[in-house]
């Protein structure tokens, strides 16, 4: 599965060059090997390049936006032996014998989607774009011309391996390896389809229907299985995963399930006791403040947080208090509180002390009490 290289770099997905570029020369200068030649230091510096190298190319962003990961070994389109190729060459045509068949599964695909909180807490749907690899309209995956047929490999007869007896320092020894000529298939396509190139399958975009359950969160992978690409030569489809990414929400924070927000009270409120509506995820909700509410208490709405994904139930809302000591006071409000510094005895504030504190608590009361 390829990485998520706006993470990586630790850019918006939505980032212009100038940031990305931006974001690049930062990491670089802290993590280039002249400065930090320590080995996960490198792996990193590797790491940020690559992004870079995707995300700094508009057409390499288009495609990864899209799906792909344009530096996936193997990956892409046409891209030739990959990593598996290299595998059944040296290992598989060992113990597998005869040639191999030119269907292969196609790669998965991982597209990552930006919800808000809302479509994540409820579940949408969204049309999203894809490019990926289909069967070739013209070939129906055979990768040869219309009106040919694949024919039979010439130097390996159809076996697909090579077989060859050495003299070795063991006495003689017999390998085999792929066929060069047919690259273990057995057979060649003396006439490649022309649309696709004798690969069976082209490149299109499509617009998918995603739905989205309610309850998903960042790093939640939908699996739509078969809409990746398809394989070579005819084979079946990889799946695609569309993972959530949260945005940030400018009232509420979430934490697995539950929500958090805070509200800030006038201090008058808060002594006096007050009733506010908030407005939730889905409904608005009337909250009574009690009379002498204090800063830091939290008063929680049970099941007004987001939807469990698997069962059923929701989170909570957790509304943070906050109480604002009043500022600029006009020479009446001064009075009218002094009177009532006066009418409850708080002329000259002992003030509590918490366990440990007392040395800093000290000090600012004797601050206060020398004015
Ligand atoms: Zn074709
Ligand atoms: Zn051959």
């Amino acid at each position: 599965m390829s990485k998520d290289y706006y993470a990586i770099l630790g850019v918006k997905r939505d980032a212009t060059q100038e940031e990305i570029k931006k974001a690049y020369r930062k990491l670089a200068r802290e993590l280039h090997p002249d400065v930090n030649p320590d080995e996960t230091t490198q792996e990193r510096f590797k790491e940020v390049t690559a992004a870079y190298e995707v995300l700094s190319d508009t057409k390499k962003r288009q495609m990864y936006d899209l799906g792909s990961d344009p530096l996936a070994s193997g990956g892409g389109f046409g891209a030739g032996f990959g990593f598996t190729d290299i595998m059944d060459a040296f290992f598989g045509a060992a113990t597998q014998r005869g040639p191999r068949s030119r269907a292969r599964r196609g790669q998965d695909a991982l597209i990552r989607l930006d919800v808000e909180l809302s479509e994540a807490a409820f579940g949408t749907s969204r049309e999203i774009q894809v490019d990926t690899a289909v069967v070739c309209p013209s070939c129906a995956g055979s990768g040869a011309a219309a009106g040919t047929h694949p024919a039979t490999c010439e130097m390996c007869s159809g076996r697909g391996e090579i077989s060859q007896v050495q003299r070795s320092f063991l006495g003689q020894v017999m390998t085999s390896r792929p066929c060069p000529m047919c690259q273990g298939y057995g057979t060649v396509i003396p006439s490649p389809c022309t649309e696709c190139a004798g690969d069976g399958r082209i490149r299109v975009r499509r617009t998918l229907k995603v739905k989205i359950p309610a309850g998903v969160d960042t790093g939640t992978r939908i699996q739509l299985a078969g809409e990746a690409e398809i394989g070579p030569g005819g084979g079946p489809a990889g799946d695609l995963y569309v993972e959530i990414i949260e945005l940030p929400h400018p009232v509420f924070q979430r934490r697995g399930d539950d929500l958090h927000c805070t509200v800030t009270l006038p201090m008058t409120a808060a002594a006096l006791g007050a009733s506010i509506e908030l407005e939730t995820l889905d409904s608005a909700e009337r909250i009574d403040i009690r009379p002498g509410t204090q800063s830091g208490q939290t008063i929680t709405l049970y099941g007004k947080g987001v939807p469990h994904l698997r069962g059923v139930g929701r989170g909570d809302l957790t509304v943070h208090i906050d109480i604002q000591t009043p500022t600029k006071l006009d020479e009446r409000q001064q009075e009218l509180m002094r009177e009532l510094a006066t009418l409850r005895g708080e002329e000259r504030p002992a003030g509590q002390f918490a366990p440990g504190q007392q040395g800093l608590f000290s000090r600012l009361r004797d601050a206060f009490n020398a004015r």
